[in-house]
Parts: C-alpha cells; sequence; structure tokens
C-alpha cells in the first residue's frame, strides 16, 4: 500500500539522533535550543518555542492570549480536531466559520457575516485560529485587517505549512497572526517524530508560552514573587504543564530543517504532476493562490458530484492506494454533536466533505508511483463525460 503520507529520513537524521543519545542532555539542552533558533531564523520571527506536539502548542498560544471561561474561539471547520480543542481546554466556547471550496480555507465572506453578526449581538470571538489547510496559507492580510476592525487576535494552526509562504515571506513570521503554529508528526512536512512550536514576534506572549509549556516554573529573579531563597530558587508563578520537546527530538527536528525546501520542491512538482493529469477528467485540484507556495503537507481533491467517494475510497484501498479522508468536519464529531452543534452546521464544509479524497504524496514517491496513482483514480472514476461536464460548471 503507497501510504498518503510518509516521513523521509535518511542517515544524517538517525546520526543527529544517536549523537544526541550520547550526550549529556537528553532533554531542553543544545538540541532544543539549536532547533528553535533554526526554525525562527527561518520564518523570520523573533521567538520561537519547541514543545511536544502542536496541540500542546496550540493550547498554551490560546492560554497565553488570555482566553477562559466566557470567551468564544473561531476555527475552520476542516481541520484536525486540535484546532478547536485548544480553546475547550481553557473553557471557551467555540464556533466554525464556513470554509472556501476552491482552498478548502476559511471563507472571506463568510468570516465577515458572522463578524458583523456577533458584533451585533455582542458576541466577537476573542481568537480566530485559522488553519491553511493542505499547506495552503489563507489569506492572511485580510483576514489581520478584519482582527485589527473587529478586535479579534489571531493563531494560525499552521500543522499543514512548515515551509509554505504567503506574499514572499514564510509561514510562521507571524506577520499577520500574534502566534504561529507548527507541527513535526511524521505525516506532516518535516519531523521529529513527535513535536510542536510555537511562534511570535511578542516578547509578552513568548514568555508566557515559555512558562505554562514547563510548569509555570521560573528561575528568573525578575519573575519571582519576593526574594529568591537562594542560589537554587524556583517559583511556580502560573498553572503550567509539561509540554517540553526533548532533546533527542529536538536533534530530529533540527535534521530535518535542512532539508524542509527540498521536501517542499519535491511536494510542489509531484503536485504539479498530478494537478497536470487530472486537467478535464473531473478531479478537481485544490486551488493554491498566485501570492503563496504550499507546503503541499497533503495533496487532497474534490471528486466529481457524481462520483460515489465510498466505493472510489473502496476501490483504490483495494489497488494499493492509500487514499484518506481529511477532514470528517469537526462540529460532525460527536464531542461537538453533544455541545448542540448541528450535523450538518457549515454547508461549504459538507458539501467539500463529501467530494474530497487525500492521494498519497511525499517527497520520496517516485514519478512513476504518482502516475500509477492517477491511471487508478481515474479508473475508479468510471469515466463519465455526463460528470465531467457538471463538475466544470460548479467549479
Ligand atoms: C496534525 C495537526 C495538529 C496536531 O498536531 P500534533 O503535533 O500531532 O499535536 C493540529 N492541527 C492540524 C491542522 C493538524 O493537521
Amino acid at each position: 500500500m503507497i501510504p498518503y503520507g510518509r516521513q523521509s529520513l535518511d542517515d544524517e537524521d538517525i546520526e543527529a539522533v544517536v549523537d544526541t543519545l550520547r550526550s549529556d542532555f537528553l532533554t531542553q539542552g543544545p538540541k532544543t535550543e539549536a532547533f528553535e533558533n533554526a526554525v525562527s531564523g527561518y520564518c523570520g520571527a523573533t521567538h520561537a518555542i519547541a514543545v511536544n506536539s502542536a496541540t500542546s502548542a496550540l493550547h498554551i498560544a490560546c492560554l497565553s492570549l488570555e482566553v477562559g471561561q466566557g470567551d468564544v474561539v473561531w476555527t475552520s471547520p476542516v481541520s484536525f480536531v486540535a484546532s478547536a480543542n485548544c480553546a475547550r481546554y481553557c473553557g471557551a466556547r467555540v464556533d466554525f466559520v464556513d470554509i472556501e471550496m476552491g482552498s478548502g480555507n476559511i471563507c472571506l465572506r463568510a468570516l465577515e457575516a458572522k463578524l458583523l453578526a456577533a458584533e451585533q449581538a455582542g458576541k466577537l470571538p476573542k481568537v480566530l485560529v485559522v488553519v491553511h489547510f493542505a499547506g495552503q496559507p489563507c489569506a492572511m492580510e485580510k483576514i489581520h485587517a478584519f482582527s485589527l476592525r473587529y478586535g479579534f487576535h489571531i493563531v494560525e494552526d499552521a500543522a499543514h505549512a512548515v515551509g509554505a509562504y504567503y506574499q514572499g515571506r514564510p509561514t510562521g513570521s507571524c506577520q499577520y497572526s500574534d502566534i504561529t503554529v507548527f507541527s513535526f508528526h511524521p505525516v506532516k512536512v518535516i519531523t521529529s517524530a513527535e513535536g510542536g512550536m510555537a511562534l511570535t514576534n511578542s516578547d509578552k506572549l513568548a514568555a508566557r508560552m515559555r512558562l505554562l509549556a514547563s510548569h509555570g516554573v521560573t528561575r528568573d529573579p525578575a519573575l519571582m514573587q519576593g526574594e529568591p531563597e537562594g542560589e537554587w530558587a524556583y517559583h511556580q508563578i502560573t498553572l503550567g504543564f509539561n509540554y517540553r520537546i526533548s532533546d533527542v527530538h529536538a536533534a530530529l527536528g533540527l535534521s530535518q530543517m535542512r532539508k524542509l525546501d527540498n521536501f517542499v520542491a519535491r511536494r510542489n512538482e509531484l503536485a504539479q504532476r498530478y494537478d497536470r493529469a487530472f486537467d478535464g477528467t473531473g478531479v478537481r485540484p485544490l486551488q493554491v493562490a498566485s501570492d503563496s507556495r504550499s507546503s503541499y503537507h497533503l495533496y487532497t481533491v474534490l471528486l466529481p458530484e457524481s462520483v460515489d467517494r465510498q466505493e472510489c475510497f473502496r476501490v483504490l484501498r483495494a489497488e494499493g492506494v492509500g487514499v484518506h479522508v481529511h477532514y470528517i468536519p469537526v462540529y460532525k464529531q460527536p464531542y461537538y454533536r453533544a455541545l448542540g452543534f448541528d450535523a450538518a452546521y457549515c454547508p461549504n464544509a459538507e458539501h467539500f466533505y463529501r467530494r474530497l479524497l487525500t492521494l498519497p504524496l511525499f517527497p520520496s514517491m517516485h514519478a512513476k508511483e504518482i502516475d500509477m496513482v492517477i491511471d487508478k483514480v481515474v479508473q475508479a472514476l468510471s469515466y463519465d463525460p455526463a460528470a465531467v461536464q457538471r463538475s466544470k460548471e460548479d467549479c
């Protein structure tokens, strides 16, 4: 089975991990700092805080923005559950902004309409968690303009978008957001096995996130209340967590950072091969905006309306193509249904979800494997010219 995503590790990565295992530091040593510096340097952000997952990073991002009970956090329904759960960890309510069909990112018109309604009702969100679906950056400049007009904070869930560019700058620059979060889970663009990072240009948010990621404990005399007891003093000044990354993981992440641009270039090359082949077949690739470079964490397509996705999925899996579906809209999850969300809460997300299919894409895939997947997908559609025509019309 060709999986939908797969990590690419080489001997250099393995040596980096082994070297760290032989060193004095297994955690919170020089590799963690070097990994943070490599990522913040690449992105052009002032601060990077490495943690054990993107989920942890999203949690401390929300906490540092003082999300709590009585607050509302908005996010995209077409995402992994973690984009919404971070608000629930803080006791806040979650709401979803519908997506646009071309990219799967949140729809600016839906966002503006929802903001207007929320303003009138006096229930504006405290934070908007935007998701760069599949690695295509959202229209951050416009979303940032809304945040100034309506007074909310922006967290970029860039779990898919490590190595993406928007208006000539890397995602993670935080030019248009308070905080950007990356994931280094093995299916993502680069990996540290498990790991995540929070980037920000705010000294204050960075200090809060660092504190929250490590028990709420500080050794900085300036932050202590009262006189330090001695040189050994450490003061817990808030309720934090153990969200630290280990130096073993950071060593892998650091080694992978050196390959990031090659990985993303290869992902783009393979994605273009898919795009070209699907032209005229009724299979609709996601759109990439002209002011962006997608990191292509996922290669997701929309199948023609007339195709039975369930059947297509089954046939392709049986043929050894590890297709997947990203994602079941978050509000459909039993946990969110129990909070009162309707099973069809966002119409575009529903429409998108019914048609989507993720095809295999990872840097070590061969062009031949891409061509094999293309052939099998086209066969599985059992090519129907009427369906092609209809799907062209609804583009
Ligand atoms: C993978 C993913 C996460 C969670 O990442 P972890 O590092 O596994 O916690 C969060 N958001 C999105 C959009 C993701 O795809």
